[in-house]
């Protein structure tokens, strides 16, 4: 029997954390932070064999190091690129606490200890414990993201952490190849609804920049650090036009191009990021804007970083554009600017002139490919979280003839 505590997103998106009891061994599936609320899941014992991180997402992995503050003595086991982009993110975490006026959950020295004692895992590597053998696969979402398949010997449990389900212009497709799964834990982003097709809208994107540029206008593509970036980037590169590259987004490129295995076009990315301006320094920023060009730049909700200047340089020039390029949640400073056409951000308010543009490209698994994935694993038992229709999907799931678990934060589930 396998014990299953839910002690942070269940029935919500944001804050993941997982803890599973085999009876012989205590594993936590990853340990997250809502990044709008800067609220923590129920905390986790420190006294654990293993934490087991599905991929670099502050949703996932933003409050690991608190564990290493209280004491925690063991590994985080990941891959590669999550560790290393992990750790980008924590310590740009702590700069954004500290702004906000917040005691930061955690410090470097936390950091340093994670990374010390953190061990790299490949994709289908087994990790051996006392009891359990574990897997990690390729999940699709981002650069080194994971489903984690926990086996017993008498259980086989599958989390899938985030994930998306076809191979786009960086990712490789997700693993779909599992057997036997008596439990999967599934992700339910999007259960409502179906993404645009993803060749369609790379193609459109690629369309209304050029036109733009064309036009003598420069476009303005912010984007989250870890993954779209990349995407966006090869993507656009080849137009013609001078592509600069801005803030995190350069360094979390250069973690991908160290770990190119999950890459669908590593000589594409290769090429598009050697082509690429990169501005390091504050004063380099002054000349980018002498004449059309694209600029990527986080952050991808505009809730802070490099995009701010760019925006408020160009912000009455009507044949100039800003196409965002990621879910825009509500209350961020780009979801107020795509509603309302203000800027509104650490006391400075005002109207953006600039051809405002939403481009839905997700990094998760779209309905159909839910019901698709879900078939092809073919579980005993389905527990949807990560999701805000969890009931409505289990009902669904329901009909089709699934066992499911409705999860709420705080439940122990026995299975
Ligand atoms: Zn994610
Ligand atoms: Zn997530």
């Amino acid at each position: 029997m396998i014990e299953i505590k839910f002690l942070g997103g269940a029935s919500e998106v944001g804050r993941s954390c997982f803890l599973i009891d085999t009876g012989v061994e205590k594993f936590l599936l990853d340990y997250g932070l809502n990044v709008q609320g800067f609220t923590m899941p129920m905390q986790p014992p420190i006294s654990l064999d293993a934490v087991l991180l599905s991929h670099a997402h502050l949703d996932h992995c933003g409050l690991i190091p608190e564990l290493y503050k209280r004491g925690f003595q063991k590994s985080v086991f990941a891959t590669k690129s999550t560790l290393d982009l992990t750790n980008l993110l924590l310590e740009d975490s702590i700069k954004i606490q500290t702004r906000k006026g917040m005691e930061p959950f955690y410090s470097d020295i936390d950091i340093n200890t994670f990374v010390k004692r953190a061990k790299r895992v490949d994709f289908g590597q087994p990790i051996e414990f006392t009891k359990s053998v574990i897997e990690l696969h390729d999940a699709g979402h981002i650069p080194g993201s994971a489903a984690t398949l926990i086996d017993t010997g008498k259980k086989r449990l599958l989390y899938t952490g985030d994930l998306n389900y076809s191979e786009n212009s960086l990712m490789k497709a997700s693993e779909k190849n599992y057997s036997d799964i008596d439990t999967l834990i599934i992700e339910s982003t999007y259960s409502y609804k179906n993404h645009p097709n993803r060749n369609k809208l790379a193609n459109s994107l690629r369309e209304t920049v050029k036109g733009a540029l064309e036009n003598g206008g420069t476009v303005l593509l912010p984007a989250f650090a870890v993954g779209r970036t990349q995407e966006i980037l090869m993507l656009v590169y080849d137009l013609g036009f001078p592509v600069y590259m801005d803030g995190m987004g350069i360094t979390a490129t250069k973690i991908a191009l160290k770990n190119l295995d999950f890459v669908s076009n590593p000589t594409k990315l290769k090429k598009a990021f050697g082509k690429a301006h990169k501005i390091g320094k504050t004063k380099d920023r002054q000349k980018v804007l002498d004449k059309p060009c694209i600029v990527i730049a986080s952050a991808g909700m505009l809730q802070g970083g490099p995009i701010h200047h760019y925006i408020k340089k160009l912000k009455d020039e009507r044949n100039c554009s800003l196409i965002m390029t990621g879910f825009q949640v509500e209350g961020t400073v780009g979801r107020t600017l795509l509603d309302t056409k203000k800027f509104v951000s650490n006391g400075s308010e005002f109207e953006v002139k600039m051809d405002i543009q939403f481009m839905d490209f997700s990094a998760h698994i779209g309905r159909d490919d839910l019901f698709k994935f879900i078939e092809q694993v073919n579980p005993q038992k389905v527990i949807p979280v990560h999701g805000e229709f969890i009931p409505e999907f289990i009902a669904e799931l329901k009909d089709k003839g699934f066992e499911t678990i409705l999860a709420k934060n705080g439940d122990v589930i026995k299975i």
